[in-house]
């Protein structure tokens, strides 16, 4: 719409998608709050004197709740600014020869259609898990009326991890359950084991590679989960989590397609479901694109946003070139505490540039704020450098501040920077993060 097209936006549920709804927003609402519960523990070591803290998760749903309807609001003024128009209902695709999109029993038509439709928490079948629907997603976390007394969350991925940590920080018996040994696989091995670690010492009970049998409800109306571990070569044991208020599944997202109709435009998709684009955001048929969580491609909402400005430039704006790099994608998690990362891991760089191009750099250290503290959390680093110009192309972090950490870094990464432009940048003195300019 800035760049001058006519506009309609078809939204079957609330503005601002699972970001601003059920995904980014609420979530660092919920881990802010767990942190600050987090520095409470440390107060007294800074000398304040604390009387019994109490915590009341209702307050802070009510607030977040509230902040997320303001934010709902926001997007429909920005939406009636722009004059864009705003199509209440669920959006089909039709069998007419044209492009045409049905909503509510009426059609709309475009030069372009653009499927931004995102995706959904997976939740295993009861056929393969018996009792699983008794389990809730990232979507029901953020339904959750009272803090629940025993959690368990099965999955190993960002959602997982972070969904864990705010449960456990703020006082929930908390168990996560994971396929194999380790949490955040596909992040460099640094990473994946401090995370590990960390989970493990803010007293989640983590359950390595294991699974869910079965999930029964027990008369008192809490639920039992079986579990099945079983350690490669070994015979599989059992075991039982009773007396659970809260399971949750985060074991991946599927995208919203199969409801789409998109077979009678010739939109393709993949074995999984999500829609096969080019590198312009361009699917199988000509006018119609695809982009975000949909696509299945770095599912995060700056990733969905770029795209989609990449796009907009160039259909309204005349710039054919103009599509997202991909690249260099810097992402958070937001876990205890936080991890940082962008670029390439260790191994990715290995098989990019062979053994002997790759140059790795690391630290582990405690922060300073923790110089007093009796609780210590470890802050851990890594500089990944290729060629013999020692390029920095990948950097990964665990520790505190580390999510406010990586963006100025990301800048530095994405314009080519080397170990050696690092080594010229004065250190900010004392920071957790100068130790990323003075690495040895
Ligand atoms: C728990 C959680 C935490 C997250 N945390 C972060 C984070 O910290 N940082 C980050 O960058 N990303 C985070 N994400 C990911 C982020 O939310 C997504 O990458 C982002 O929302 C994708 O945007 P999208 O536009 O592709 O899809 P969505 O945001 O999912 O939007 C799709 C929209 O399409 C609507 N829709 C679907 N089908 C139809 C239809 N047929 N007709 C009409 N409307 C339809 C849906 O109602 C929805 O509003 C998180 C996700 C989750 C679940």
């Amino acid at each position: 719409a800035e760049l001058g097209a006519r506009v309609a936006v078809v939204e079957a549920h609330r503005l601002g998608g699972t970001c601003v709804n059920v995904g980014c927003v609420p979530k660092k609402v919920m881990w802010n709050t767990a942190v600050h519960f987090e520095f409470i523990h440390d107060h007294a070591d800074y000398g304040y004197e604390m009387p019994d803290v109490k915590f009341n998760w209702r307050i802070i749903k009510e607030k977040r709740d509230a902040y997320v309807s303001r934010l709902n609001e926001i997007y429909q003024n920005n939406l009636n600014k722009g004059h864009i128009e705003t199509i209440r209902g669920y959006g089909t695709f039709t069998s007419d020869p044209e492009p045409t999109v049905e909503v509510g029993g009426k059609k709309y038509t475009a030069p372009h259609i653009l499927i931004a439709t995102g995706g959904r928490p997976a939740v295993p079948r009861e056929s393969e898990i018996p009792g699983a629907s008794l389990g809730i997603t990232s979507d029901g976390f953020f339904d959750l009326e009272e803090l629940p007394r025993r959690s368990v969350i099965v999955g190993a991925g960002y959602i997982a991890v972070e969904i864990a940590g705010i449960l456990s920080t703020l006082g929930s018996e908390s168990s996560l359950l994971i396929r194999h040994d380790k949490v955040l696989r596909t992040f460099d091995s640094m990473i994946s084991s401090n995370c590990t670690q960390e989970l493990e010492n803010v007293g989640i009970n983590i359950w390595k590679n294991s699974l869910v049998k079965s999930v029964t409800k027990s008369p008192s109306g809490l639920l039992e989960v079986k579990v099945m571990s079983s350690v490669p070569g070994q015979k599989p044991t059992f075991g039982m989590i009773k007396d659970v208020d809260c399971l949750l599944w985060a074991i991946g997202r599927d995208p919203n397609t199969e409801k789409l109709c998109l077979d009678e435009m010739g939109v393709q998709i993949d074995a999984r479901g999500h829609i096969i684009v080019d590198e312009f955001q361009n699917t199988s048929r000509k006018g119609i694109y695809a982009l975000g969580d949909v696509c299945g491609k770095a599912l995060l909402t700056p990733v969905a946003i770029a795209a989609g400005r990449k796009l907009a430039h160039r259909l309204f704006e005349g710039k054919k070139d103009s599509k997202l790099d991909y690249s260099n994608i810097p992402t958070v998690v937001f876990s205890h505490p936080p991890i940082g990362t962008v670029g390439l891991t260790e191994e990715e760089a290995i098989s990019m540039y062979g053994t002997g191009n790759v140059k790795i750099y690391t630290t582990s250290f405690i922060p300073m704020y923790h110089a007093v503290t009796k609780r210590k959390t470890k802050c851990v680093m890594k500089l990944v450098c290729a060629d013999r110009e020692e390029k920095v192309v990948g950097l990964h972090m665990q520790g505190l501040g580390c999510d406010e950490m990586l963006q100025g870094f990301a800048v530095a990464i994405k314009m080519g920077a080397t170990k050696a432009d690092f080594d010229n940048t004065i250190a900010i003195h004392p920071t957790s993060a100068e130790e990323l300019v003075t690495l040895r």
